[in-house]
């Protein structure tokens, strides 16, 4: 008869996949846990106010490595350490972006040279601007009617998606390329629209790329009205730019990714949560992506404090070098290889610290009806939507590997106002909206950890 109960108590207690009423009581301790007590929005506070902005290669990004160590010996991991990094070196400098009108004056524009962009080593470079809406307009363009001109880009940051991230994508090809495909038709310099969803006038930064065997010649953005404004004047008259700019790139550096884990109770595989740790040189980089810093460490904390016993290996990686050239999340991936270490699982939090919406899945069909198969969990903390089929920069080279991987999919509407600019300010976070992410990333890790 006890056998016979036990047994209908399991049924009726397990739904498909493993499901239980103890998850609904774990869900709901962690996300208490972590509405109450959490500590990431005054850890976001702590690196953005008093560290700051930290591009790879800074003083500041340094600093931003002690910091994450001594946070995740704080927050109880038993195993901190940092992986050794090569990264790129880039650095801004003074720079300067001005237009003459048809009366002969001269008007400063609010710029930001691009991530990784060679500038002009403070000489002036100057020349009549040639605007284009999209690239096929500048296909059609002869390197006569390019050589020795300015090249503006001025493709639209579309308004039309709902998932800006999408409209994001539509427009990076213009940042990524402008300066190398205005150097193949002998032009100065590129100016490009900044991909921003706001109507400011924002520069926003991020990387771009030379090709190989092209002049790496500068490219900078501008701000939407500002944009707006030069689209106007082009219109009924020529206009000339100079530009005068100090950035560009200084070679390597060793630096580091820093890595705190929770060791598993069964077996040492490992489940990966993270974020990265540089920045741009503009604004604090508080949703990108000191919020993914503070809700992964959170997630460990969160494990500790309510002394839920981990199957595997939970492991906190903060990534070195994401912005501008990935360096950490290779040389991650590339150890994990080399080690033949058993990964089950990533997550990386990278899309801003706003309100989670749910998690973005990469991996096989059969895994993902099984996380699926647990919505009805997440429900009541606001997630529902795990349709996305991406993840994080940093944690495609374990994707490559064949290692699920994900990101947690904050509401999007406003993270692009804000993207790389000066704008990226911790007061732009709200404290709940933070910690509803970092309960989200520990409600998911504590499924897999127990059901994978
Ligand atoms: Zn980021």
């Amino acid at each position: 008869m006890k056998h016979i109960l036990s047994t209908v108590i399991l049924f009726l207690s397990l739904n498909s996949f493993g499901q239980t009423k103890e998850d609904s009581i774990q869900f709901s301790r962690i996300s208490t846990e972590i509405l109450n007590k959490g500590k990431s929005y005054n850890e976001l506070r702590d690196l953005t106010k008093n560290i700051g902005h930290r591009l790879s290669g800074s003083e500041a990004y340094e600093k931003s490595v002690k910091w994450a160590e001594q946070k995740l010996k704080e927050a109880g991991a038993d195993k901190v350490w940092l992986q050794e990094v090569m990264i790129p070196v880039w650095e801004r400098g003074k720079e300067s972006l001005k237009i003459k009108t048809q009366n002969g004056q001269w008007k400063s524009l609010k710029m930001l040279s691009l991530g990784n962009s060679e500038g002009t080593k403070g000489k002036d470079i100057s020349g009549e601007i040639i605007m284009v809406k999209s690239l096929d307009e500048y296909e059609k363009l002869s390197p006569e009617q390019i050589k020795d001109k300015i090249v503006f880009f001025s493709y639209p940051f579309s308004q039309s998606y709902v998932q800006t991230f999408k409209a994001y994508s539509d427009a990076a090809v213009y940042r990524s390329t402008a300066a190398s495909l205005t150097a193949k038709k002998g032009g100065k310099f590129a100016i490009v629209r900044s991909l921003s969803s706001a109507f400011d006038d924002v520069p926003h930064t991020g990387a771009m790329r030379y090709n190989e065997n092209v002049e790496k010649i500068p490219a900078v953005a501008i701000g939407n009205t500002t944009a707006d404004e030069l689209e106007n004047l082009l219109k009924s008259q020529k206009i000339t730019a100079k530009l005068n700019s100090n950035c560009g790139m200084k070679g390597e550096k060793l630096s580091h990714s820093v890595i705190g884990e929770i060791t598993g109770h069964k077996d040492q595989s490992v489940i990966v949560v993270g974020g990265h740790l540089d920045s741009w040189d503009v604004g604090e980089g508080a949703h990108d992506d000191g919020a993914g810093i503070v809700q992964s460490i959170e997630v460990l904390r969160t494990f500790k404090n309510l002394g839920i016993k981990n199957n595997h290996t939970i492991r906190v990686v903060c990534f070195a070098n994401e912005e501008n050239g990935v360096k950490g999340g290779q040389q991650y991936g590339k150890t994990v290889k080399e080690a033949n270490e058993k990964h089950l699982f990533a997550l990386e939090s990278d899309a801003g610290g706003f309100t989670p919406r749910g998690i973005a899945l990469e991996m096989d069909e059969s895994k993902i009806s099984q996380i699926k198969s647990w919505s009805s969990l997440f429900l009541p903390y606001g997630a529902y939507d795990f349709e996305g089929r991406y993840s994080g920069t940093d944690i495609y080279p374990l994707k490559d590997m064949g290692i699920p991987t994900a990101e947690l999919a904050p509401d999007s509407q406003r993270y692009f106002d804000i993207h790389h600019t000066e704008e990226d300010t911790f007061e732009k976070v709200n404290r709940r909206e933070l910690l509803l992410g970092a309960t989200i990333m520990t409600q998911m890790i504590y499924m897999i950890d127990k059901n994978w």
